[in-house]
């Protein structure tokens, strides 16, 4: 057994069956049973059953929210806008199963057509963040595409994942098709990754256990997409609407108390403005309310665990903190919102901290606040702050990163594409691309 622990109290909520391999290998079993009725669905019904969980996870929105709330530490309020969108992720594949379908192509002496075949088994590998954010970006476009799946959710976070398949079930979609193992990464996970039978492995976590996966699916040549790690950049330009951007830049990294894969970590000030706006971000950064996640006011809850608080703690020891707030006392793995003056050398720079704390960065003009964004092994995601909107858009261009927002810090939608460049991995959740993840192409020649 293990215990599943709020971290805004430190108490347990839940015990669990730890799975192992020899669940696991169950688990992968039962969905290659399940995968010649599943594919076979007919496209309309696979479509109406996403539309049933999608509305399930509607009319369940409290209590997934309550259950993510307490599991992860998430303010309520922003819990239930998670959830929401989860239904909207089932939303969009259900409309999109019968569209992402192949071409025809002529070609000398017949016809010639492609087919977007499932995979098969189709192992899901997530972080504890976002957890049903994240099961619901995979489950989406690998169901629509007639796969059927085992989800191996975070360890610290599994809760929400399980009750997810509970409304599966519920919904319709039959016994074998989605299967849930809850346990180690570096047990279950990694069987998983090697098993045989297991197609392709969709994995959001950090780059270095993304490396390990990557490595492991070499074993049986498995389809990999890695959703992994980001260090992203907020690009303040001098003409910006300085208010608009200051005022938004606290949530960009501290929504999630900084332990999202986008946050805009890096914060970049055009020179002229530096020090004005280093003010407004001091005072926006004062009003972000920090506390207890059930409190419906709160917008910045507790790290995950003890081990991270400390982690984050040993990347701010030797640094300049322009602001530190206060948190509250007593149980929970609390940490201040903090902002460091740093240089992008700086290791709070270059390292993805995965907490509250944001670096500020000074550049000189739009050519360097390019080679800043860019001096990084990270591309996940980013914002640029102007209102020119020709360099909006050179500087979209310029940057190596795979999502980015101009005037907002907003990321993520159901209907498009996200994922990273460079280190932060490759391959795309959300949107359509998300389904040529989870199929294959067929090429079938006709002569005529
Ligand atoms: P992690 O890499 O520690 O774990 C991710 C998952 O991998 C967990 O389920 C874990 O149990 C499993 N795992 C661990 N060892 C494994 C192994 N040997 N084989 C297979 N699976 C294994 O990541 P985390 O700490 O849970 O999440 C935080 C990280 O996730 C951050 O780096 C963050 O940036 C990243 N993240 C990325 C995205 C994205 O979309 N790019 C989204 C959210 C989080």
């Amino acid at each position: 057994m293990f215990a599943v622990v709020n971290p805004a109290t430190e108490l347990p909520i839940a015990q669990l069956d730890e799975a192992g391999v020899e669940e696991t290998d169950a688990a992968v079993e039962r969905a290659r049973e399940s995968f010649p009725a599943w594919r076979a669905v007919a496209p309309s019904d696979r479509a109406r059953l996403l539309r049933r969980l999608a509305t399930l996870v509607d009319e369940h929105r409290e209590e997934l929210a309550q259950i993510e709330s307490r599991n992860v530490g998430k303010p309520i309020a922003g819990a239930r806008a998670e959830v929401g969108m989860v239904a909207d992720v089932f939303h969009f594949y259900a409309g999109a199963v019968d569209k992402h379908h192949g071409e025809t192509i002529p070609v000398v002496g017949g016809v010639d057509m492609t087919f977007h075949e499932p995979l098969g088994v189709v192992g899901l590998i997530g972080p504890w963040n976002f957890p049903l954010n994240i099961s619901s970006w995979k489950l989406g476009p690998a169901l629509a595409c007639g796969n059927t799946v085992v989800l191996k959710p975070a360890e610290l976070t599994p809760l929400s994942a399980l009750r997810l398949a509970e409304l599966a079930l519920e919904a319709g979609i039959p016994e074998g098709v989605v299967n849930v193992v809850a346990g180690p990464g570096r047990i279950v996970g990694q069987r998983l990754v090697e098993h045989p039978d297991v197609a392709k492995i969709g994995f959001t976590g950090s780059t270095e256990v993304g490396r390990g996966v990557m490595q492991a699916a070499a074993g049986t040549i498995k389809r990999v997409t890695l959703e992994l790690g980001g260090k992203s950049a907020n690009v303040v330009f001098a003409d910006a609407d300085l208010e608009r951007a200051a005022s938004s830049a606290p949530y960009a990294v501290f929504d999630n108390a900084g332990q999202d894969c986008c946050a805009r970590s890096r914060i970049l000030v055009e020179k002229s403005v530096y020090d004005r706006f280093l003010d407004l971000l001091v005072e926006a950064t004062r009003r972000v309310r920090v506390g207890d996640p059930a409190d419906e006011q709160t917008e910045m809850g507790p790290l995950i665990s003890a081990e991270q608080r400390d982690k984050v703690a040993s990347y701010v020891a030797d640094t300049v903190s322009a602001f530190r707030g206060e948190v509250p006392e007593g149980a929970g793995y609390w940490y201040p919102c903090t902002l460091v003056e740093a240089t992008n050398d700086d290791r709070v720079a270059r390292e993805e901290v995965f907490g509250p704390v944001a670096a500020i960065i000074p550049f000189a003009d739009e050519e360097d606040a390019i080679r800043i964004a860019n001096d990084t092994p990270y591309g996940l995601s980013g914002s640029i702050w102007t209102e020119n909107g020709a360099r909006a858009l050179r500087v979209a261009r310029a940057l190596e990163t795979g999502v980015l927002s101009i005037n907002s810090n907003t990321s993520v939608r159901p209907s498009t594409p996200f994922g990273g460049f460079k280190q932060s991995g490759f391959g795309r959740e959300l949107g359509m691309r998300a389904l040529d993840g989870y199929s294959e192409v067929k090429n079938v020649f006709v002569a005529t």
